[in-house]
């Protein structure tokens, strides 16, 4: 159609169906949660669920999810899978700092979320809250591979919706 011979309602539904409004950082954060890239570790038990997440029965790749990268400046999210050691704990805090923003992290399985069945051990962090900010607790002695996605979904929204009251980053 010549626009030049539109009226003004032809116009407004011209617009309406071939334009998107929308901000640069929405569209960054609907790409974001649809492609983490976490960082390729394991602390202890429940890392082997980790491990079998991106295995082709689980398939984390369907949701955008499966580029484990061996460096954290490739890295967007850290899985904190296993039991999270107090000696351990300046090397994660350290890895943390090292990952370019935006970054967060899950806490896979009981350890990770509160020292699981080691919580009264003097050897062992309480809980990877006490060392740095946890956006998304999955409990489980170890969460299944679906637990595990089902958590990367939970981020996806958080990260998608970053004002909505209760997913604000470290909540
Ligand atoms: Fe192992 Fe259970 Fe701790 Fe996971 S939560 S690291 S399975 S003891």
């Amino acid at each position: 159609k010549n626009v030049d011979v539109l009226n003004d309602a032809q116009v407004q539904e011209l617009v309406q169906k071939n334009i998107i409004m929308t901000s640069l950082e929405s569209v960054f954060n609907w790409a974001r949660g649809n492609s983490f890239w976490p960082l390729s570790s394991g602390l202890a038990c429940c890392a082997i669920e980790m491990m079998a997440s991106a295995g082709p029965r689980f398939d984390i790749a369907r949701f955008g999810y499966e580029v484990f990268r061996p460096s954290v400046r490739q890295a967007d999210c850290i899985i904190i899978a296993g039991t999270v050691t107090w000696k351990m704990a300046p090397a994660l805090v350290r890895l943390y700092e090292q990952m370019p923003e935006p970054k967060w992290i899950l806490a896979m399985g009981s350890c990770a979320c509160t020292g699981g069945p080691f919580v009264d051990s003097y050897a062992v962090v309480p809980g990877v809250d006490k060392i740095l900010p946890v956006d998304v607790y999955i409990p489980g002695c170890p969460p299944r591979p679906e637990a595990l996605i089902d958590g990367f979904l939970k981020l996806k929204e958080k990260v998608q919706n970053p004002t909505k009251v209760g997913l604000k980053h470290g909540n």
